[in-house]
């Protein structure tokens, strides 16, 4: 489905910058077998045969090593590879280098071998993202995630998905076809019954998307609350050092201050918001409006809450105006602060519709260590984390775009029976998912995906 073009041959250096026990080169394309006879001498070199040889540059001998050879399309970028082996001094690796561009090759940009394992269809997209993600892993977990990705687990889940609508869209389309037949859409149990189960296999992928990308980048939790809940005070306790201005003027933290806490190995980015709340001044105005983006694209909400100014456990009888702007009351936690003033037991109403309340005091401290249980809880740390697949960001906002389309076919389908709006829609959400895999990419996306990458990768 890529375009296969004859491309130039490239080289680099695949081995980390620095001296080390061995350094590899790599060679891909159409001419790296001849460029790297012009090193190693014109002995063959024997498919996927380890050759000892002399490696050198013109008339001088550079190195003594391994030459190995990779025929396309059986080789990890789809072309003819050559891997030489040699010993790892960044001087010698440099010369080495230089030999080959010497014969032909062009020096690599970073990830232009994963770029052409996925143009010749060696790996999709997601794939290609994991080779980057296995490497840079920060945790042994996240790894292990970006390893699953690799091996495809990811890669199938998101085939799946593309299969069934594929199927659900053509049904649909052929009922457009054949108007005669006048088939009522509504009445049409089929079609809902697809379109439930498609939402309910998007949203199980998108838990565990969520879940990789949170092992991968860390949760993103946003502290929010009316002003003098003790944001900033509870920020600073978890911290454990005062990075926030706490003090008991209202309004004082106004714009989004960011700390990286590990807890346990996992990555925490806290964001302490600014007061909720109707702004008389301008700049506290932009302060809130920070404060909302930070919560809509947060993992985690915790919506800290006064025990001394509170008479029940119920957000949205707390506080309705914040709850109602809520996108995802899944993601909230209450955190009662202050309970050191409060004899909080007593007074409250206690809450059961699923959202977990925490107490605590950020002032003495008592209740934190619940709180980061929990939120060690909610990254999935001592949950199934079998199964997981590391997924970027750029994931779930195409796996979100991909759900909220196929939401709209279906509401439009229940309010008009409008089989060609629902058609649109799920060759809409179809094109967001081949977006994840690259089966419709941008050249600007894939420019950004692999100048990340490093070189010789
Ligand atoms: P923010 O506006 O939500 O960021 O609230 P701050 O963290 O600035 O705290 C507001 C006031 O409440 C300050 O005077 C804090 O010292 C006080 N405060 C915060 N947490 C606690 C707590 O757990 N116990 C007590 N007694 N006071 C607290
Ligand atoms: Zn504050």
């Amino acid at each position: 489905s890529q375009q296969s073009i004859n491309r130039d041959t490239i080289a680099a250096v695949a081995t980390a910058p620095g001296r080390g026990g061995i350094g590899v080169i790599r060679l891909s394309g159409p001419r790296a077998l001849e460029i790297a006879h012009g090193i190693c001498g014109a002995r063959e070199l024997k498919p996927r045969y380890a050759h000892y040889r002399n490696f050198t540059r013109g008339e001088q001998l550079i190195d003594q090593g391994i030459a190995l050879f990779f025929p396309g399309p059986n080789s990890f970028t789809g072309e003819d590879v050559v891997e030489l082996q040699g010993h790892g001094g960044p001087v010698l690796l440099d010369q080495l280098l230089h030999a080959t561009i010497e014969l032909g090759a062009r020096q690599a940009r970073p990830g232009e071998f994963s770029e052409r394992a996925f143009l010749n269809d060696k790996i999709d997209l997601a794939q290609a993202e994991a080779i980057a993600d296995l490497i840079e892993a920060g945790s042994t977990q996240a790894a292990r995630n970006a390893m699953r990705s690799l091996q495809g687990v990811f890669s199938e889940k998101i085939e799946d998905l593309v299969e069934n609508l594929t199927h659900l869209r053509i049904y649909v389309e052929a009922s457009i076809d054949f108007p005669e037949e006048e088939i009522d859409f509504l009445a049409d149990g089929k079609v809902s019954a697809d379109l439930a189960a498609l939402q309910a296999q998007l949203t199980a992928v998108e838990t565990q998307a969520r879940q990789g990308s949170i092992m991968r980048e860390g949760m993103r939790v946003a502290i929010a609350g009316r002003p003098n809940a003790g944001k900033s005070s509870l920020l600073n306790a978890l911290a454990g050092r005062d990075a926030a201005i706490v003090t008991d003027i209202a309004g004082t933290t106004r714009d989004i201050l960011r700390e990286y806490i590990d807890i346990d190995g996992m990555p925490l980015q806290f964001a302490d918001t600014a007061g909720l709340r109707d702004a008389p001044d301008r700049v506290e105005q932009i302060g809130i409006e920070r404060a909302w983006e930070e919560i809509r694209h947060a993992d985690r909400v915790l919506l800290v809450v006064d025990a001394e100014q509170a008479h029940t456990l119920d957000p949205e009888a707390v506080w309705p105006e914040f709850t109602a702007q809520l996108p995802d009351a899944e993601k909230l936690t209450l955190v009662l602060n202050k309970i050191d003033l409060t004899d909080y037991s007593a007074g409250l109403q206690a809450h059961t519709d699923g959202v977990p309340v925490i107490a605590i005091s950020a002032r003495t401290g008592s209740g934190l260590e619940s709180l980061k249980e929990h939120l060690k809880q909610c990254m999935g740390y001592s949950g199934a984390a079998e199964g997981n697949f590391s997924a970027r960001r750029r994931h779930l906002e195409a796996l979100a775009r991909a759900k909220a389309f196929i939401e709209q076919g279906a509401s439009q389908l229940h309010a008009s029976g409008a089989g060609e709006l629902l058609a649109e829609d799920l060759r809409l959400a179809q094109h967001a998912l081949g977006e994840i895999t690259g089966a419709v990419s941008a050249d600007e996306l894939l420019g950004k995906i692999f100048g990340s990458f490093c070189i010789g990768k």
